[in-house]
């Protein structure tokens, strides 16, 4: 039965098939480069494992649970939804946002480099958190991903393109899936994916004793929250899930997490006219924020149909917030420039569909390698 397989991306159950068999492990990641470089080989493919592995992988692994159901390109070639079928029948999206550096300036000057593209990763089919603005959040939460799931997503987009970056911001909040969420990073910044820590973001809601956590057992991750609010009411309006992680000790675990590992922080900030996005919250939150090291990612909602009780603010409230934090607290502040709206690939948008709708705002930033100082 298909059921049965495990994805050979699954990094612990197949070092643990290994070492029942007494195969050595440092196979495992030359399979995993075979499979990266020849998505469609069949065991017997690969040259040079001992013979018992054959056998093995043939009982109990595929290459790949998940197949690529479809591709669509937004119009302006910028942005790649893949939709993807997973084993149980559910589908993922994930999401290919591509840049050029030669395109854009840094401190008035050409950027150095060359294209590169980040890739927006789903962790969980469906969400639990229920944010309402969140078109996910409104599936409710169906299952956890595996670990050669979330890889998996990555070995499919690789073929499509040179991932440079990888985001957790798909569906699901990726703390929720903790061990596979970790696994699935371990086996990202080895062999054969060799990506840099510093260059993988996990987003999350504020789930504290995992961020306390994480910064233990991966280090020199970056690290992105969705605060969305600079008071705890608004939070848990828009934000049920919030109720259960007090605003103050967020903050508390954010500064214990930035005095350990001295990176930026990343945040996170819907806005929603009327809600969170007046002169007043931008004072808050840069209150809030003074004393920190971070980036503020002001985020224009992208509406989602008729499920939406709310409305993109206007781009001159959008303008006056950044500059409030920028001029007032000092805080580096930008405005997430909206990709992929015409494939719903945009943050908070997937799985539903929705009005084609463009942002226009300056100072926006296309690529999270621009949020680095
Ligand atoms: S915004 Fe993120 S955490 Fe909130 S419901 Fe959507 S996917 Fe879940």
């Amino acid at each position: 039965m298909a059921g049965t397989f495990k994805s050979v991306f699954d990094a612990s159950l197949i070092t643990a098939e290994f070492q029942n068999a007494q195969i050595n492990a440092h196979f495992i990641p030359l399979i995993w480069r075979y499979v990266l470089q020849n998505p469609n080989c069949q065991w017997e493919d690969i040259p040079s494992l001992p013979a018992s592995a054959y056998p093995l992988l043939r009982s109990k692994f595929k290459p790949s649970t998940s197949t690529l159901h479809s591709v669509i390109h937004s119009t302006d070639q910028v942005t790649t939804k893949l939709l993807i079928k997973l084993q149980n029948g559910a589908f993922v999206e994930a999401v290919i946002m591509r840049y050029d550096t030669r395109l854009g300036k840094y401190n008035g000057k050409a950027r150095p480099g060359g294209p590169r593209s980040t890739l927006c990763i789903s962790s969980q089919v469906g969400c639990k958190m229920g944010c309402k603005f969140c078109a996910t959040g409104s599936m409710g939460f169906k299952n956890n991903l595996s670990t050669g799931e979330i890889l998996e997503q990555l070995v499919h987009a690789s073929h499509l393109s040179t991932i440079r970056n990888v985001v957790f911001m798909g569906m699901g909040e990726p703390l929720n899936n903790y061990s596979a969420l970790v696994e699935a990073i371990r086996v990202m910044t080895a062999s054969p994916f060799q990506l840099s820590p510093r260059k993988i973001t996990v987003s999350t809601v504020g789930i504290i004793h995992a961020i306390k956590k994480l910064q233990h057992d991966i280090p020199n991750l970056n690290l992105a929250v969705s605060l969305h609010a600079p008071v705890q009411d608004i939070r848990c309006q828009i934000m049920p899930a919030a109720r259960a992680f007090p605003l103050d000790r967020l903050m508390d675990a954010l500064a214990e997490y930035q005095k350990k590992c001295q990176q930026k922080i990343f945040i996170e900030y819907i806005m929603l006219d009327g809600v969170n996005d007046e002169e007043q919250h931008a004072h808050k939150l840069g209150k809030l924020l003074e004393t920190f090291q971070v980036v503020v990612n002001l985020i224009p909602f992208n509406p989602i149909g008729d499920l939406s009780h709310f409305r993109t603010s206007q781009e001159d409230k959008v303008t006056r917030f950044q500059k409030i934090l920028r001029e007032v607290y000092n805080i580096r502040t930008t405005v997430r420039k909206q990709m992929g709206q015409d494939i719903s690939g945009a943050c908070g948008q997937l799985v539903v569909d929705l009005p084609n709708k463009r942002f226009n705002s300056g100072d926006l930033v296309t690529d999270i390698e621009d949020l680095k100082m």
